[in-house]
């Protein structure tokens, strides 16, 4: 690491505990993983700022702050099994993978899911399986998951999405249209398979798209 990249990478971490995030283990895990492996070589000198950054087909890489966020509402624990929806870059994975036992994550984009199993194959990151798939569909077959995380907005909680979450399990996705007020909710599943919902922040996310994409 040169002079600059240190500097950056210790305001990248004050930034996220400026902005209020505590769990020692999410900040450990956000110090650990290198995002400038995760962002496009064009942006490698930004990777550690705050900000979201374009990654192929037309998709994002999330702001770190709102990954730590995320991260820190899941409330994934070394024994759990986490599923998420929307792999992007495989940077979320990544910092999941540093506090759950498993992660699996799913990625409409073959180029995306491809790209970032073997970004994350490279790095190590041993306990993420990236599949190519349709998210609203989950992964029944290796369901219930304790955790669930959505990094694409959806206008709704999708069923197999619902019906794949564990008792006690805790699901963290943002709501709402498209291009219009989007808020990212917690749901927790109770003892009677009733979902309790915490709106948390408002947020901005590329839409949850039905079905595997076609690429050219
Ligand atoms: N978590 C990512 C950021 C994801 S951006 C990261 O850390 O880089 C949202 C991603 O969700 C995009 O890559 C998009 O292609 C994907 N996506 C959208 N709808 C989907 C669906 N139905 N199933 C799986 N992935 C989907």
């Amino acid at each position: 690491m040169t002079g600059d990249e240190s500097v950056q990478r210790m305001e990248f971490m004050l930034t996220l505990r400026r902005r209020g995030i505590t769990d020692q283990a999410v900040l450990r895990a956000m110090d650990e993983v290198p995002r400038e492996h995760f962002v496009d070589s064009r942006f490698a000198d930004f990777a550690y700022a705050d900000q979201a950054m374009p990654i192929a087909c037309g998709q994002t890489i999330s702001q770190p702050y709102i990954v730590a966020y995320m991260t820190e509402q899941l409330q994934a624990r070394s024994n759990h099994r986490v599923l998420e929806v929307g792999t992007g870059s495989g940077y979320q994975a990544a910092v999941l993978s540093r506090l759950a036992r498993e992660v699996i994550s799913i990625e409409r984009y073959r180029t995306l899911a491809d790209a970032a199993r073997a970004r994350l194959k490279t790095l190590a990151y041993n306990n993420v399986e990236v599949i190519s798939g349709d998210g609203f569909a989950g992964e029944p077959s290796r369901a219930p998951f304790d955790r669930i995380i959505v990094t694409a907005a959806a206008e709704s909680v999708p069923q197999a999405l619902t019906d794949q979450l564990a008792e006690d399990g805790i699901m963290v996705i943002p709501l709402g249209p498209p291009e219009g007020h989007q808020e990212l909710a917690r749901l927790t599943k109770t003892k009677g398979g009733w979902l309790q919902r915490d709106n948390l922040i408002p947020v901005r996310f590329v839409p949850l798209l039905p079905g595997k994409a076609r690429e050219l």
